[in-house]
């Protein structure tokens, strides 16, 4: 089972981890198929019938009022249902002591979690039936083109109005990191606007660094559970693979192949309710109650490119690891921070190959390291200039 040719003592993945990843995978896998479950049972019962008349009559019979308590209906019974699973996967962080998150504070970002879904889930619920209503023919490619530029507004506010809402951050105020970035900046021929210190460690001991936002909002976010245990170098490294992503326009990119699925995704859909119509399984394409079957069009199509998507996540991650090797003065730095984060997060070094291709979104850490220190010796080899 495992990978790595000339696996070191610290490629080897402890019982703990390989425990916790597992229990985590299987989290998953169960509040899938729960939801799943939840989405046929709705259907085949007419219980999705059930729940619409009942919307009609609580909401005066009015329409958008009746797709709202429709969708608010659906939203309590799949969180009733799914909340067992979220507790255990706080309890498990706990477990391993990955989170030192009180329960009040948990249950409070259940809460405001629950809530800014429904916020969204409303408006785009809504736009979609509106436009089922208005232009029937061609409903899918106006809700496509509505839902895209939803989707960009989203990401470009969401560094400003939604990660605040569960995280607080502040302007990186270190004077020495600041300069490593303007220069690493400066050899990228870019900049980004601003890097930030993400205040996780209130609720997790894990680390963790990401780019975020469009436009005015392109940030760069660092944990201070990173910033305050790393070497400067290590930091700096971190920095510079986040850059990467910047400069590959990965975002832009995976908007782009987001909108391209999205397309698809909502063509099926549209098929599909017209099928479902012309079964009288419904009365009109505009009957909410055929919602559950445009998410289990959705739910199944991403089910289904989850591997792809996984694998272009992962080719733009080894790309933004190549330009953090490339802008770094030597990739020693880069390889002890990976080897951190492992430690520090529990992560399992060398997953299975089938695990690594269906669930990760980042190659395993046992490859990046391979790959960083395959890309030292060919530096250390080459001709010095
Ligand atoms: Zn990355």
């Amino acid at each position: 089972m495992t990978v790595a040719e000339n696996p070191t003592p610290t490629q080897v993945d402890s019982p703990e981890a390989q425990h916790y990843n597992r229990v985590r995978r299987w989290l998953g896998v169960a509040d899938f198929a729960i939801g799943f479950a939840f989405l046929v049972g709705l259907l085949v019962t007419g219980w999705s019938g059930t729940l619409r008349d009942l919307a009609y009559r609580w909401g005066f019979q009015n329409y958008l009022l009746a797709v709202f308590l429709y969708l608010l209906f659906l939203l309590v019974i799949s969180k009733a249902l799914g909340i067992g699973l979220d507790y255990y996967g706080f309890r498990l962080e706990r477990r391993y002591k990955l989170s030192n998150q009180r329960a009040r504070s948990w249950i409070w970002d259940e809460l405001k979690g629950f809530l800014v879904g429904l916020v969204l889930a409303v408006l785009v619920v809504e736009l979609l039936y509106f436009t089922i209503r208005q232009w029937p023919q061609h409903w899918w490619l106006l809700a496509w083109a509505l839902f895209m530029a939803l989707f960009v507004v989203l990401a470009q506010l969401a560094p400003v109005l939604l990660f605040p809402i569960f995280y607080k951050f502040e302007p990186l105020d270190n004077e020495e990191l600041r300069r490593r970035l303007v220069v690493l900046s400066q050899r990228a021929g870019t900049h980004v606007r601003g890097v930030y210190r993400w205040k996780l460690s209130e609720k997790s001991k894990k680390a963790n660094a990401a780019l975020t936002g469009l436009g005015a909002t392109r940030r760069i976010i660092l944990a201070d559970t990173l910033l305050d245990n790393y070497a400067p170098e290590e930091i700096e490294a971190v920095l510079a693979h986040e850059l990467g992503h910047h400069v590959h326009r990965h975002i832009l990119k995976s908007i782009l192949v987001q909108a391209a699925i999205t397309l698809f995704g909502f063509w099926a859909a549209n098929w599909t309710l017209h099928y479902a119509v012309d079964q009288h399984m419904f009365e009109a394409l505009s009957d909410f109650a055929n919602l559950p079957l445009m998410v289990l069009v959705s739910t199944l199509l991403s089910l289904v490119l989850m591997p792809a998507l996984n694998a272009f996540s992962r080719f733009n991650e080894r790309q933004a690891d190549r330009y953090a090797f490339e802008s770094i003065a030597s990739v020693a730095p880069f390889i002890s921070s990976m080897n951190k984060l492992a430690e520090q997060n529990l992560a399992e070094r060398t997953p299975s190959k089938w695990v690594e291709w269906f669930f990760h979104s980042h190659p395993s850490i046992s490859r990046r390291l391979k790959a960083a220190e395959t890309w030292g010796k060919t530096q250390n080899a080459g001709p010095s200039v």
